[in-house]
């Protein structure tokens, strides 16, 4: 019989969210059964509760930070045991045949069989949908469960499962590190976690931030410039310098002024999904330099792995505001007006409470 357990959802894309019953299966052979301690906050939450990407089904369950306590595990399960410290974050599932899923990338499945953490056709349960984790367990097979050191503080570890992973990937992938000059925009849970990254890699690491109110956090994070973007000087004199730029901008916005910060043959990668497209870029930056603008998505499970154990070597956590279940509305809110110092991560106790 599967188990109910306390959630909270979305019923529409106006009303706030609020509580709902909902059910896990019980584990399979492969399964792994999770209490959930803590569930990160993450902006694609708020996009995904009030439909801003179109795609939502209701009642949607946000949650894709999610750390807990293994509670249960089926008999096939090898890698974790009751007790054990586990995380999930965006992916549950995926076709697992394909090229993409086959090179650990299974964000990117070529068949459209990522199966993320809400929001998707449950492969489990025919004719339902994933339920992420504002609620207090879940049900996730093996494969797509981490490990996470106990050394790290499990509330400031759970956004390492999105806001960690989304930013450490492009980093890693487009080499930043010792010699490059990397740029950061947009100083929230993403961005906050790309200025670590960058940082900790041994890149020169430029945060752009529209809040003039941050700038002491983000030379504290590990930047060596903030610059505020509104400051039309400030950034020319940044003009054609950098690398690599990760934008996390959760808006729509003037790409140009960034993409004018990259060197000849400098890469923009976009990880902030705003609800509304951007302008279309100045064609001739690009052109004339050889720049590039790229796309990113999260990171799979070999890499989010890699990201954990990276972590837990270098004590990296993200800086976290841990909230009550009931004061979600209020956070998103907050999160609205770039207000989040630098993630707001749920206590799933006080959903139990
Ligand atoms: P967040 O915590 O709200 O941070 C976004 C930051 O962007 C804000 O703190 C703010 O920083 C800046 N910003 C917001 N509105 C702006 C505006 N109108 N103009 C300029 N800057 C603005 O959000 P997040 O959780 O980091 O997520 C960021 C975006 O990434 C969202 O769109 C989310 O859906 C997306 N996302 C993508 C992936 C992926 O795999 N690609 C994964 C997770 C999230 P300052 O105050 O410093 O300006
Ligand atoms: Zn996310
Ligand atoms: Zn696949």
């Amino acid at each position: 019989m599967p188990t109910s357990v306390a959630a909270y959802a979305a019923q529409d894309n106006l009303s706030p969210l609020g509580p709902l019953t909902i059910t896990r299966r019980d584990p399979e052979p492969k399964d792994v059964q999770i209490e959930i301690l803590y569930c990160g906050v993450c902006h694609s939450d708020l996009h995904f509760a009030r439909n801003e990407w179109g795609m939502t089904i209701y009642p949607i369950v946000p949650g894709h930070e999610i750390l807990g306590r293994v509670t249960a595990v089926g008999s096939a399960v090898t890698r974790f045991t009751v007790g054990d410290t586990a995380a999930v974050g965006c992916l549950v599932d995926s076709c697992r045949e394909c090229q993409s899923c086959k090179a650990g990338l299974e964000q990117y499945c070529d068949v459209g069989g990522s199966i993320f953490t809400y929001g998707a056709p449950d492969k489990y349960a025919p004719g339902e949908m994933t339920y992420g984790g504002y609620s207090t367990s879940i049900t996730v097979t093996e494969d797509f469960v981490l490990s996470v050191a106990k050394t790290l503080d499990p509330a400031g570890a759970a956004p390492l499962l999105c806001a960690g992973i989304t930013t450490y990937s492009p980093l890693r992938h487009w080499g930043a590190g010792p010699g490059k000059k990397v740029g950061i925009v947009g100083l929230g849970g993403l961005g906050h976690m790309g200025v670590k990254f960058s940082h900790a890699f041994g890149a020169e690491t430029v945060v752009f931030t529209t809040s003039a109110s941050k700038v002491a956090d983000g030379l504290r994070l590990g930047a060596d410039q903030v610059v505020v973007s509104r400051d039309a000087e400030a950034m020319q004199a940044q003009a054609g310098s950098f690398d690599l730029i990760i934008n996390t901008v959760a808006a729509s916005h003037d790409l140009d002024q960034f993409t004018n910060l990259l060197k000849r043959e400098g890469t923009m990668v976009l990880v902030g999904a705003p609800e509304h497209a951007h302008p279309s870029p100045n064609v001739m930056s690009l052109i004339f330099r050889r720049r590039t603008i790229a796309g990113s998505l999260i990171g799979g499970l070999p890499e989010t792995q890699e990201m954990l154990d990276f972590c837990a070597t270098h004590d990296i956590t993200c800086d976290v505001e841990v909230i009550r279940m009931d004061q979600i509305n209020d956070a998103y809110e907050r999160m609205l007006k770039s207000d989040v110092k630098y993630r707001f991560v749920i206590d799933m106790a006080s959903l139990k409470a």
